[in-house]
């Protein structure tokens, strides 16, 4: 995932609010200083935590100056002193705001959380002072109104619509009332976002699972060293503990042959903030959507859902479902398949005829399946997936596609297990700064995302300046015996996060209003990347068994291809529900106090037949896509992408070299390095000569169908639908 906070979207843009003052504006303050650290990377040995309230205060504040200045401009509006002015303002704003946000997703503590909590309603109200101020807006009106008429280029046009827009639908058109009200809803909306996220990161800090003895049947060895290490890191050397953290949790669902002890561990995960008590995220959904739906009626939507998709390549909810809907019925089917063959499995170990296969059943199956088909285990895997050396081959990827090199460097940095590396280009000039950050912390949220400290963009004179990125994982510590083994599952993220440095170190869109994709374009850059990953020629730079050295083998290879599809209608079927249960809340019409859980089981259970063995890949509680981080009504970018990403990587395929560097290069030219100087689909179009076909995905999950077992086939059936007429705005 990308990180796309409410904090970093706000502050990329914005300005007025007075906040409260700190006491501590006039200390020295690291934000106050030009940087003298190697690459102007951020100086994490001096900045603390008390730095970033007057750090935010004074980076208002010189915002709300440079506004008033564009403002105040006696001079009738044009593109330089207006649009280019407004796009160049914020800049401390946006510094402050993009480290401040990293770091509390990344490193958070109560002292930070309790600024955060403080500064984001502020960040909001400044962004919406300036959105919705009418001096200014006429001004950006005045150009937009007249930007094909005077002499601009296309990138200039696409800066001035884009600016219209973002005013437009951030509330510049409302009357006095209403933008008052819409005030009062983004702040309510950025703070209980920010309680949202943190009840989930109190919930997993909260639950440890000790075992002993007999609890730890069927484990690995090595998910019991990493248990063992956690239980040691809590002062319990006689215990293992598995924790709620997807590295803790996965291998205990898979291996665990103790089915109370799955059922414990994944129930206590399903419930996270489902308690009734202070951490329950019920409530704060319940605000959530009234206020969203509320903001959606002030702007002209008919629901939050329509808001959201009109920006998007997607263009309306219709086009989601369509493609939601198309792929929910051939999931279901293959996953049903599935659960046949573990049922088989299951009977043989639990005879009782009252005991049925349950959700958390699921995994334990699935791998018992894998081993007796595929003769292939998880566990055999990983041994060829050590950290380090997935790391190089990610190296070696970007390398053999487009020649650039990196090399570790010595900055300062937030935590000792951070490293840091810089990227060169191929003609050796310096791209950026790439961070990585891989291990579990109590400060930590779940997951795996990419974000910036510093965001690629272009000075007063028009010269690059080189950003500065962090890739965040969650990946398994080494143990006493073993480096950090990465499973199947983890090496792609790996692979997936790194698209997205990639496509931050490329960026080189001529404007900072320009350096965003839409929401469903965004994970085409990361998740390409995963189509590399598992290629032959690919695994055999890096997928090195850990301690003999040896290569991975064509035999293992050719089993690990052929379980690819193995499982995808589970994985399918969870991804998808978890898309349409965000898109129907997002849908509401009209606002009612919801019981969110009956809302979600009639969503999928009774409405569309899902099969009580699987749930959502999140339910509503734990959501934080939807409710705390930047995929509102939105989760389903990753299926639209993914039909993106899947075409694109067919370019490559027909051009019979899956490493064709002419085309790579076309790749970074028309999509990697363009930020959003044009829509989502000129820029793909561009690259790929014709429109994406979803027939490559669907194959890829094992649901594709030959034209003549498809009903209702038709010639352009296969392209992806941005049916633009439809009553939804
Ligand atoms: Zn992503």
């Amino acid at each position: 995932m990308r990180r796309l906070t409410t904090i970093l979207s706000i502050a990329t843009m914005i300005s007025t609010c007075v906040a409260c003052r700190s006491g501590k504006e006039n200390l020295p303050n690291p934000f106050f200083e030009e940087w003298t650290t190697p690459y102007g990377v951020p100086p994490f040995d001096r900045i603390r935590t008390y730095h970033y309230t007057p750090a935010f205060e004074r980076a208002m504040s010189l915002h709300n100056e440079q506004i008033a200045a564009i403002v105040a401009n006696a001079d009738e509006p044009t593109f330089e002193n207006t649009i280019a002015a407004y796009d160049g303002a914020g800049q401390m704003l946006a510094n402050v705001a993009n480290i401040f946000s990293m770091m509390c997703a990344g490193d958070t503590s109560e002292q930070l959380q309790a600024v955060e909590e403080q500064m984001v309603p502020l960040l909001a109200a400044h962004d919406d002072e300036i959105k919705m101020n009418a001096a200014l807006f006429a001004r950006i009106k005045q150009v937009y109104d007249k930007r094909n008429s005077i002499d601009l280029s296309p990138v200039q046009v696409r800066l001035t619509e884009k600016t219209y827009n973002d005013f437009v639908r951030c509330g510049a058109n409302l009357s006095d009332a209403d933008k008052a009200r819409l005030k009062q809803i983004n702040e309510a909306l950025s703070l209980a976002s920010v309680r949202f996220g943190n009840n989930i990161l109190a919930e997993n800090n909260n639950f440890a699972l000790e075992l002993e003895g007999t609890d730890l049947d069927g484990l690995p060895a090595s998910v019991c060293d990493a248990a063992r290490e956690t239980a040691k890191q809590a002062g319990k050397t006689d215990k293992y503990i598995f924790t709620l953290h997807k590295p803790s949790l996965i291998p205990l669902l898979t291996y665990s042959s103790r089915r109370d002890l799955r059922e414990r561990i994944y129930k206590a995960y399903r419930n996270r903030c489902n308690h009734g008590d202070e951490y329950d995220n019920k409530g704060i959904i319940n605000d959530i959507i009234r206020l969203r739906t509320e903001k959606a009626h002030l702007l002209g939507y008919e629901s939050y859902a329509a808001y959201v998709t009109a920006d998007e390549m997607a263009l309306s909810p219709r086009n989601v479902y369509a493609l939601l809907d198309e792929i929910w019925t051939p999931a279901l089917e293959k996953a049903k398949e599935e659960l046949e063959q573990m049922t088989e499995l299951f009977r043989r170990d639990v005879a009782d005829e009252n005991e049925q296969f349950a959700s958390w059943d699921w995994w334990y199956y699935a791998e018992k399946v894998r081993r007796q088909n595929y003769t292939i285990n998880e566990e055999m895997l990983r041994c060829y997936f050590s950290l380090d050396n997935v790391r190089q081959g990610v190296f070696n990827l970007a390398n053999r596609l487009y020649a650039i090199t990196f090399r570790p460097i010595a900055v300062p940095l937030y935590d000792d297990e951070v490293s840091a590396f810089e990227v060169l280009d191929s003609d050796e000039s310096h791209l950026g700064v790439l961070y990585f950050d891989f291990y579990p912390r109590a400060g930590k949220s779940q997951g795996a995302w990419c974000g910036y400290f510093r965001a690629p963009s272009h000075d007063a004179d028009g010269n690059r300046v080189a950003p500065v990125v962090g890739i965040v994982c969650n990946f398994p510590r080494p143990t006493i015996s073993t480096p950090s083994l990465l499973s199947l599952d983890e090496t792609l993220t790996l692979f997936h996060e790194f698209g997205h440095a990639l496509h931050f170190l490329f960026s080189d869109a001529a404007y900072n209003g320009l350096m965003d994709v839409e929401g469903d374009f965004v994970e085409l850059p990361s998740q390409i990347m995963e189509n590399w990953a598992l290629e032959p020629e690919m695994l055999k730079t890096y997928a090195v068994h850990y301690r003999t050295n040896d290569i991975i083998g064509n035999t293992y290879i050719d089993r690990l291809h052929q379980s690819a599809l193995f499982n995808q209608g589970f994985a399918t079927t969870e991804l998808v529900a978890a898309a349409l249960t965000d898109m129907d809340i997002h849908s509401m019409k009209e606002y009612k106090e919801t019981d969110i859980s009956a809302f979600e089981y009639n969503a999928l259970y009774e409405r569309r037949g899902l099969i009580p063995q699987i749930e959502p890949r999140y339910r509503y509680p734990y959501f934080a896509h939807i409710f705390s981080g930047g995929y509102s009504a939105g989760y389903y970018f990753y299926i639209w992408a993914e039909v993106l990403d899947k075409d694109a990587f067919e370019a490559f395929r027909e051009s019979g070299d899956t490493f064709n560097r002419r085309i790579a290069e076309s790749f970074r030219a028309q999509i990697l390095s363009r930020g959003g100087e044009a829509d989502g689909m000129t820029l793909y179009t561009n690259f790929r000569g014709k429109q994406p076909d979803k027939t490559p995905m669907l194959k890829s999950r094992g649901l594709w169908k030959e034209p003549e077992e498809q009903e209702n086939a038709t010639a352009d059936g296969v392209t992806l639908a941005t049916d633009n007429t439809t009553t939804n705005q």
